[in-house]
């Protein structure tokens, strides 16, 4: 677990925080992926959307599973909580209705959170809990050295698949489009101005979001590296309406040309909200002007 007790939080003249720019969201911790690993565009892009964000480090909680992917909270500057395989999304929205102040962003990989975790997935995209879920799609499992993911393309050789993939691949834009998600979007770790927008828009959205970003693994996810996406990946058309899922599930199921940007945006009631609307014990427990959650002294309690 971290936290942001360093965060270089300074003032201006008049007294007013200053804004952070995005180096200030590093964390002390030297991200330790392989050199080329598509989850340093994802580091950067995140940490440059903070800062157009304007988050506080101290409102800012950052919840992972197990993976490469999953490592990455320990690089950014807020609490950070490094948890079980796959049960990331319980634990980030037990963080947002403990303080539903916090931005909470959940990360993890295609295996955290399509094998171990999918039974998360559909609950939490339907309750719509106002968080942001970033799943890093790499198309294998990189952590434990190559096994084949939910997510590998049929046919692609893998360590535990030597002659090929027989199974169809999981699609996690489609699901979560089918699970109720009100917002669903797709970036590509080597694209990082968009994908620096689709966090930020991600980040705003005031319900459950699932930005898949395809961010490849160039240790073990030869079959699908760089050349593989540069050849597919093309942004979704400038007038398109992402108003209608249908239409967004087409885009995300196509495999010939993956498209890039936000497939839907709906609206529904968020979950916090309407449990603040039932009232009695819960929903003031809900309420913005309680006293903050002494962070400090939970540590204390649980180390
Ligand atoms: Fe990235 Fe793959 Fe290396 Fe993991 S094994 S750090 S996913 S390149
Ligand atoms: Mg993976």
């Amino acid at each position: 677990m971290s936290s942001p007790a360093d965060a270089q939080t300074g003032t201006t003249t008049e007294g007013a925080p200053a804004k952070l720019a995005p180096k200030d969201y590093r964390g002390r911790l030297k991200p330790v992926w392989c050199p080329g690993c598509g989850n340093y565009g994802v580091l950067n892009a995140l940490v440059q959307a903070l800062s157009d964000l304007e988050i506080d480090p101290d409102n800012l909680a950052l919840i992972s599973g197990i993976g490469c992917s999953s490592r990455l909270p320990g690089f950014v500057q807020g609490y950070g909580f490094h948890g079980v395989h796959g049960r990331a999304l319980p634990v980030a929205i037990g963080a947002k209705l403990g303080n539903p102040r916090l931005t909470v962003l959940v990360v993890g990989g295609d295996g955290d959170g399509l094998s171990i975790g999918a039974g998360h997935f559909p609950h939490a995209a339907r309750r719509n809990i106002d968080i942001t879920y970033m799943m890093l799609d790499n198309r294998i499992y990189g952590l434990t050295k190559g096994q084949t993911s939910p997510t590998t393309p049929a046919g692609f050789g893998t360590k535990s698949s030597p002659r090929g993939v027989v199974e169809s691949p999981m699609n996690p834009a489609g699901l979560a489009l089918c699970y109720g998600a009100t917002f669903v979007a797709r970036g590509y770790s080597a694209h990082m101005p968009q994908l620096r927008s689709l966090i930020v828009e991600a980040i705003r959205h005031p319900g459950f979001s699932l930005l898949q970003v395809l961010s490849p693994c160039v240790t073990f996810g030869k079959g699908s590296g760089y050349d593989f996406f540069n050849e597919r990946v093309q942004p979704l058309p400038e007038d398109y309406p992402a108003d209608d899922p249908a239409q967004a599930l087409v885009h995300s199921i196509d495999l010939q040309t993956i498209r890039t940007g936000v497939l839907y945006r709906g609206k529904k009631p968020e979950f916090v909200e309407v449990m603040r609307g039932i009232g009695g014990a819960r929903g003031r427990e809900l309420d913005d002007t309680a006293p903050a959650i002494d962070t400090e002294a939970l540590v204390r309690r649980f180390s």
